[in-house]
């Protein structure tokens, strides 16, 4: 197996950002494209080639799923936008239908890589993934709270003047609306935002810390009225994700996989701190979470399994 091969299903924004990112990073040394509109996977291979002067060699090329038969990971970044009119139903169900399409010549060709997806809803098209691939659990994951967690650590770096590197906090659960962000472990060099407020006598430190997990929450949406899309932040999330499986890092992220026994959620994907290595999921960490957090991330996990629940012919056991 080339083990740095990492092959891309959708030659999008998402997904040629992406590349560009592979190929600046050098994180992977062959990347194939693989898209239902071929002329724009040449456009993308063209162009991406035309920065090859510049960066680490890596091989470019347009395949079919026959070429994913050596990817180390495989990530689907394939998906449609929701258009005038769509409910968010329609388009779990258009996204889903486009998933039944990819993973089948998917798996045939490759069962040995990880499956890392990025079209939306990601939680619920991972799990559906799962499903659908019958690989084991730790090969299939989503980008999860990736991104939602790197908006977080920039939003609160910049509340409080430090580096983003130096902040230390989380969002787990869904990657949407019922996302939750972990204070009761958030810290500065080990120091609560809480205790770093008042040591600073910044007043209505609640309020502000409040705001700062609505804008997190809500810069998807900020981003697409503002511009129509957003590629850079989840291009470089499924970069870092891409890096810990290919270099086997063990590098923790909040990656969505499938949870079972946490706090009483189980058959679910969502996002939580994950080890993540070679073969994928290695473990995902127990976190002690404060009450109110555990309450939250069950109900993300219920809004998620209820959408699993629209999607037909769910069900089916996924291999643990
Ligand atoms: P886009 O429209 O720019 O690109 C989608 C690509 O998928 C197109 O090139 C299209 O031809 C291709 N495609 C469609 N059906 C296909 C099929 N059956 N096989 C192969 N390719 C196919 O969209 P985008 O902006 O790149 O977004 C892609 C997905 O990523 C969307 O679902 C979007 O919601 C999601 N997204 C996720 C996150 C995240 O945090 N998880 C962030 C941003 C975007």
């Amino acid at each position: 197996m080339t083990k740095s091969r990492v092959a891309i299903i959708g030659a999008g924004r998402v997904g040629a950002t992406f590349a560009y990112g592979l190929l600046l990073t050098g994180v992977a040394n062959d990347i194939v494209f693989i898209d239902s509109n071929r002329a724009k996977a040449e456009g993308e291979v063209m162009d991406l080639e035309h920065a090859q002067a510049f960066t680490p060699a890596t091989q470019i090329s347009i395949g079919d799923y026959t070429n994913c038969a050596d990817a180390g990971v495989v990530v689907i970044t394939a998906g449609v936008a929701r258009k005038p009119g769509d409910s968010r139903l329609d388009l779990l169900r258009k996204n889903y239908a486009l998933l039944k399409e990819i993973i089948p010549p998917l798996v045939s060709s490759n069962r040995n890589g990880v499956l890392l997806i990025a079209t939306n809803p990601v939680d619920v098209m991972t799990y559906a993934a799962l499903q659908l691939s019958g690989l084991p659990a730790r090969q299939v994951i989503g980008s999860g709270t990736v991104l939602d967690t790197a908006r977080f650590r920039t939003l609160l770096s910049q509340h409080f003047g430090v580096d983003t590197h130096s902040v230390h906090a989380h969002i787990i659960g869904e990657h949407g609306d019922t996302e939750v962000p972990v204070w009761s472990l958030a810290n500065i060099a080990g120091t609560k935002l809480e205790t770093l407020c008042q040591n600073r006598g910044l007043p209505g430190h609640a309020a502000a810390l409040e705001d700062v997990f609505v804008r997190t929450r809500d810069a998807g949406a900020a981003l697409i009225q503002r511009k129509g899309a957003t590629y850079y932040g989840i291009a470089s999330s499924l970069v870092t994700i891409v890096a810990a499986i290919l270099r086997d890092q063990n590098t923790v992220l909040p990656v969505s996989s499938l949870i079972n026994d946490y706090y009483g959620i189980s058959d679910v994907c969502l996002s939580l701190p994950t080890v993540l290595n070679h073969s994928g999921v290695k473990e995902v960490l127990r976190l002690q979470l404060a009450p109110d957090e555990v309450k939250k991330l069950q109900h993300s996990a219920e809004v998620l399994r209820a959408s699993i629940g629209e999607l037909e012919g769910r069900r089916a056991p996924v291999t643990t």
